[in-house]
């Protein structure tokens, strides 16, 4: 019987069985990854609490990162023998991967087109939006868990809620459309703020989205108990707000959608850990160091950095991709006793 959970007696990355060859990134389960995340450093310039130790972490060293041609070379394979039809570039922080417009640039010309996005605290984006437009980069993310100063100080451990609020407003003068937000609510610290932060993205135009917090942390202190439940967002918003379902078809997006007053605005809650969409999900992950993720909670990784610098072609590493997503499990498994953290932390795997 395949495994359930990533803990031990987990079914290890690497295949395992054999699977449908040539073709799309199935799993054994019947989903097909179209959806590709590329984490471009590790790095970062803020330290959320959720995701990155204050001091830091041991970065990777750099001989191991994949250069920008790898990079490049690697999205080709899956746009172009896989089909992946979106990427979304993340880190870390991807704005501090100086090569970042020409990997986009590189990746725009690819046949199918796929679509581009980023994932970003917007620091620095105020700089860098119109370059990225340019370069063919359609839409972005950005991370905001509080309008305080003070409260992003507090969580950050950096004092650039200014920054970033300048980075939002680039993306949107540059024509990106729709800029979301990502907000992780923790309690105690920001849960007060979710009413606030969504009259503040509805005023704007831009689109809310909150998060479960996961047990992605590096210091592994994540807890179930303390974390801020979807349901409880959701009351949180409607002391304020009307919400009503969104006929919309969620598909695979991770998020479920809501209706603010009526519309047209809207506010999206991602239930990771409540509200799990696992049987849904699209994605398959390559690391700033080439390895294959095929879930953001698997225990193993499949090595592609290794294969293009031994001068594998791109019908060998399009198989090794091909087995490492066989080998996904059909969920998570955070609720189940035998789930463990997986070694990396959400800032090395690329949220
Ligand atoms: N630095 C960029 C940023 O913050 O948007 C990209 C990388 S960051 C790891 C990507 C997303 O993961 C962010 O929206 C962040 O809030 C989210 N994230 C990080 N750690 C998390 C955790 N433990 N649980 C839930 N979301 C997390
Ligand atoms: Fe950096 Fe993003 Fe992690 Fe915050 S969530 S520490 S901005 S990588």
């Amino acid at each position: 019987m395949p495994a359930t959970t990533n803990g031990p007696a987990r079914t290890p990355a690497l295949g395992g069985a054999r699977q449908p060859s040539p073709g799309a990134l199935r799993d054994r389960h019947g989903r097909t990854a179209t959806d590709l995340r590329v984490s471009l450093t590790d790095r970062c310039n803020l330290r959320c609490t959720y995701c990155m130790p204050e001091a830091g972490l041991p970065w990777l060293p750099k001989p191991t990162l994949l250069t920008d041609d790898e990079v490049i070379r690697l999205v080709g394979v899956a746009v172009e023998e896989l089909g992946v039809r979106e990427v979304r570039f993340t880190g870390g922080e991807p704005l501090l991967r100086p090569g970042l417009p020409g990997i986009v640039a590189a990746v725009a010309k690819l046949e199918p087109r796929p679509e581009i996005s980023l994932t970003t605290n917007a620091i620095g984006l105020d700089r860098l939006a119109g370059a990225l437009v340019e370069a063919g980069l359609d839409r972005v993310n950005v991370s905001l868990d509080t309008l305080e100063p003070e409260r992003f100080e507090a969580l950050a451990k950096r004092d650039r809620l200014a920054a970033t609020l300048r980075g939002l407003e680039a993306a949107a003068a540059s024509g990106l459309a729709p800029v979301k937000i990502n907000t992780v609510l923790m309690r105690g610290v920001n849960d007060d703020e979710a009413p606030e932060l969504l009259r503040f993205a509805v005023d704007h135009g831009y689109q809310l989205r909150f998060i479960e917090q996961m047990p992605l942390d590096a210091a592994g202190v994540w807890r179930r108990e303390e974390m801020v439940t979807a349901a409880e967002i959701l009351d949180s918003l409607r002391t304020v707000f009307e919400l009503v379902p969104d006929p919309a078809h969620r598909g695979s997006a991770p998020a479920e959608t809501w209706l603010v007053d009526g519309g047209p605005a809207k506010v999206g809650v991602i239930g990771s850990v409540t509200r799990p969409f696992c049987g849904d999900c699209d994605r398959t992950r390559l690391t700033a160091d080439g390895q294959i993720r095929n879930c953001l909670f698997a225990r193993g990784e499949t090595d592609l950095r290794g294969l293009v610098r031994s001068g594998a072609d791109d019908a060998a590493i399009a198989e090794r991709w091909r087995e490492a997503m066989w080998g996904k499990l059909p969920g998570h498994g955070i609720d189940d006793p035998s789930f463990l953290q997986p070694a990396r932390p959400m800032s090395a795997i690329g949220g």
